[in-house]
Parts: C-alpha cells; structure tokens; sequence
C-alpha cells in the first residue's frame, strides 16, 4: 500500500499535466500551430494540400520576395482559413547565416530600418489577404538590426500581433498563460526527420498539457526539407487526436493563450 502511494505521489511531482491545466477549447489538452516559412513553392504544392486534406489550417510567413504569379494562390489559402503572417520583406540575416547580399545583412540595418521594412510587409500582406492584423516570424531566428534586439520596438509599434522566435528548450510551452506573446518558442527539424519524430514533439506537448509550434520550411521539395511523408504522417497523427489537439493558426491560437494579443 505505501509503495503504491509512492508511486502516485511520485506520478503526480513528475507529470507536468498537472501544471499544464490551460483551458484550450473545446476541452482539448494541448495546442499545436503549424507554421511555414519563406513563402516556398513547396508550400503551395505539398503542404497546404496536405492540410486542406487534413481539415486542418496553419501559418504561411511570408517574405516578401515570392514570384507574383503565386499570389492568387497564397489569397485562395487566406481565403479557405489559413492564416499569411509576415516574415520582413527581403529576409535580412547576420552575415554568418548564409551567402546574401551586404545590404540585408541585419549588421547594416537598424531597429527603424527593420520596423520599416516589416511594415512595408504589413502592407503586402493586406494587399493579399485583406486583414489589418498580422504575426511575425524572425528571419533566421535572430531579432537584432545592428546589434540591437528589435522585438521590443515591435512590441510598443502596434504592428505586429504576436512574434514567433527560435528553438529554446525544444520547443514545448508548458505555461501558456506566462508565455510571451512577442517571444513565442518554436521547433523546427532536420531533414531526415520522421513521422514519428515529428509525433514525439506533439506527445511531449501533450504531456505538458501546452503549446507546441512547428517551424517548417521545404515540404517534400525546396530545402531545409521535412519529407511530404514525414508531414503527412504528422497531420493523421493530430486529425486522428482532434478531441485532445487543438490546431490552429498561429494567431487564433496567440489570442486565446495570451490575453496581451486579444483585441
Ligand atoms: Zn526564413
């Protein structure tokens, strides 16, 4: 009898459900946003498909350097539900992260450059889709624009809903309500990422009884590439727990965790 009261003491100090009694909708015991970033072909041909599919919506961040000829297809997913949110316009990166032009190397820019140019994406985006309200994604992960972190700039600017940052901790928001709206953690995955790896974050979330957000780019093409297999899997895995799972875009689910983002 005192083993088994132990054990349960032991079941309840290790089980961070019992932390994570966030109330997601509908009763559900966790929230997972799927998002995509840098506007890539693969997103229209692969990875909306699959979620159109699925009954399921995500997150597209955009920069603002896509073909014009794709943006009857980025309104049609704005349209059926799916949320467009912005990714700055030409995607500027420390100059270590990969080969670009100098001019958009964030140690050349500054924080009213870098609020500018995410405005000017604002605008396309409204062009686009029609909404005044919009998230962000930091290219790179990275928010400084000559050294300085911008977030705060953003915050106080009004523009900008919600942010979604980097990789800290894996990635699993055990404490919604504490969450910073404006430094949302995300996840992303190698290339040779599984379904079930993929599944394994959204059981760790589950667990937590929190938030998960996945940051995808390439889909079964492009680069950084999750395979289209890997992807599918993932969204039968959360259709097949739709009571447990909530998913949704990125700013539907920001307003309910984070009453700073509620109109
Ligand atoms: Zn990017």
């Amino acid at each position: 009898m005192r083993k088994i009261l132990v054990a349960l003491i032991a079941l309840f100090l290790a089980s961070p459900a019992v932390a994570g009694s966030f109330d997601w909708p509908g009763g559900r015991k966790a929230a997972i946003v799927l998002t995509y970033d840098d506007a890539l072909t693969s997103h229209l041909d692969v990875a909306a498909p699959q979620l159109e599919a699925a009954g399921l919506r995500g997150t597209f961040f955009l920069n603002g350097t896509f073909p014009a000829a794709d943006i009857p297809r980025w309104r049609r997913l704005a349209e059926a539900g799916h949320e467009l949110g912005n990714h700055s316009m030409f995607h500027p990166c420390p100059r270590a992260s990969f080969a670009m032009d100098p001019q958009f190397n964030t140690e050349r820019y500054t924080v009213p450059g870098m609020l500018r140019e995410i405005g000017a994406m604002n605008t396309l985006l409204t062009a686009i889709d029609g909404r005044t309200e919009h998230t962000y994604s930091v290219p790179c992960s990275i928010s400084l624009a000559g050294g300085v972190d911008y977030i705060d700039a953003l915050r106080t600017s009004g523009m900008i809903r919600s942010v979604r940052t980097g990789v800290p901790d894996g990635g699993v928001v055990s404490d919604p309500a504490r969450l910073d709206p404006f430094r949302v953690p995300s996840r992303s995955f190698p290339e040779t990422a599984t379904a079930d790896d993929l599944i394994a974050y959204v059981k760790d979330v589950q667990r937590a009884g929190g938030l998960g957000v996945f940051m995808f780019h390439g889909v079964g093409g492009d680069y950084l590439t999750v395979s289209a297999e890997a992807h599918q899997g993932l969204l039968k895995y959360l259709k097949a727990h739709a009571d447990d799972i909530w998913v949704a875009p990125f700013q539907e689910v920001m307003r309910r965790a984070s009453p700073a983002t509620r109109p």
